[in-house]
């Protein structure tokens, strides 16, 4: 960071409030306390914070979706992200008046005031160049600045919104612009665990882990923070923590390969973690000739902008799944264009992620082996030199997360 004459250096951290952290007064006091203990230990906080609550709470972004929907259902583009980047500053402001309250100098910005320039890809913006100017200023003169997070501003002025889990993103990106000591995801659990804690009840946290096997988790569908933030912070090595709002665990570091060896020393870990997706229906086409016809079938979905997933293709068929919501469109794609697919509907996806599976044989066997033992049909598998992932059906996904949970022995 290039700082004018006389200019002391100061050391910026960055913390990230999730929607359930800020729920009620309590919360926001215990958010406070945690951002004025970071002031105290010297830091200049940066603080991002997420709408308030989740679906249900009255100004959460799916509260405001639903209530704009029911008279225009179908709003989009600047409209929407202009209702969509409201919960985030109801909540700025709140947390910004519970800090003053607190005797401490903080000031808000919007996402756009905080200087993220995005493109004007609506409701899916990318952060395309962070302007930290007005955020050096403001702390230099002794403010604690909150920023909305999941907005940004397009060059002609317009709101944008960064789409799910975006404000872990706005933290990442801050993190980068600011070379922060570190940039801080606060949330409802202990940290990044080895699977859901929601359905595995022996689900632990872990302690310090790659950014490159977290990504490969959110991915895979981990939802406690968004892929998107953690390639952002690995492209500048800038240590990511994921922490519990609520309790005094050291929660998660997300770092280099180098640095996790150096604190995990030799011990094996083939697998991290498990992750898991539903809502997933797989499409099976009979071919009669391979020829062009797989050809033709990925190109209709593309057409349709239909995402396909899991491809697999043989002499005599092409397998892949969609997401559910998509599935009667494709279905009715592939029979105008004369294929009979067989389709199986509510299925998920369960993934064992580990950078330490690389080159160690075996790992498959024991994946088959366990979900056998509970009789557990896998629909479809596959792997990369991190991944092993395997299409299961939606009602024996919980069942399979244990097993394989239990298997690597994840709960020590
Ligand atoms: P926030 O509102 O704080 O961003 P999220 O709901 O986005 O919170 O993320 C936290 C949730 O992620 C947890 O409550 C947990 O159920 C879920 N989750 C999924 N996979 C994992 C995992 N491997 N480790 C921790 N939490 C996970
Ligand atoms: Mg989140």
């Amino acid at each position: 960071m290039e700082l004018p004459r006389g200019v002391v250096a100061v050391k910026y951290l960055v913390q990230k409030f999730g929607g359930t952290s800020l729920v009620g007064e309590e919360s926001r006091r215990r958010v406070a306390d945690i951002i004025l203990a970071a002031r105290d230990r010297g830091y200049h906080p940066v603080v991002v914070v997420s709408a308030i609550g989740r679906k249900g709470d009255p100004y959460a972004t799916d509260t405001l979706l639903s209530m704009v929907r029911e008279i225009w259902p179908e709003i989009q583009g600047r409209e929407l992200d202009l209702l969509l980047s409201c919960g985030e500053i109801i909540s700025g402001v709140i947390m910004t008046a519970t800090l003053r309250a607190r005797g401490a100098k903080a000031v808000f910005l919007t996402g756009g005031q905080a200087g993220i320039i995005t493109d004007s890809n609506f409701n899916q913006a990318s952060i395309l160049e962070v302007r930290p100017q007005r955020i050096h200023n403001l702390s230099r003169e002794g403010n604690i600045v909150v920023v909305a997070g999941f907005q940004g501003v397009t060059e002609d002025g317009e709101i944008t919104t960064l789409g799910r889990g975006g404000s872990d993103t706005t933290a990442a990106a801050l993190g980068v612009a600011l070379e922060a000591e570190a940039v801080e995801i606060y949330t409802d659990v202990n940290g990044i665990m080895t699977a859901d804690p929601r359905y595995v009840a022996e689900a632990r946290p872990l302690d310090v882990v790659t950014y490159t096997e977290i990504c490969n988790m959110a991915h895979m569908g981990a939802k406690v923070i968004h892929p998107r933030a953690v390639e952002i912070a690995m492209a500048k090595n800038i240590p990511l923590w994921v922490k519990c709002t609520f309790s005094d665990e050291p929660g998660t570091l997300v770092t280099t390969p180098q640095e996790v060896r150096s604190r995990v020393g030799i011990r094996d870990r083939v697998i991290t973690g498990i992750a898991h997706m539903d809502g997933i229906t797989q499409l099976r086409i009979p071919l009669q000739t391979n020829g062009d016809a797989p050809m033709r079938i990925f190109q209709a979905m593309a057409d349709a902008g239909i995402s396909v997933d899991f491809i697999n293709v043989n002499p005599d068929k092409v397998i892949f799944t969609v997401n559910d919501e998509v599935q009667e469109k494709a279905v009715a794609i592939l029979k105008e264009m004369g294929f009979k697919p067989e389709v199986i509907p509510d299925c998920a996806k369960v993934s064992c992620i580990g950078a330490g599976m690389a080159g160690v044989p075996g790992v498959m066997a024991r994946i088959v082996s366990a979900l056998s033992r509970e009789g557990i049909n896998i629909l479809q598998s596959s792997d990369s030199h991190t991944t092993i992932w395997c299409l299961v059906k939606r009602e024996d996904m919980e069942r399979a997360l244990m097993a394989l949970h239990r298997e690597f022995e994840l709960h020590h």
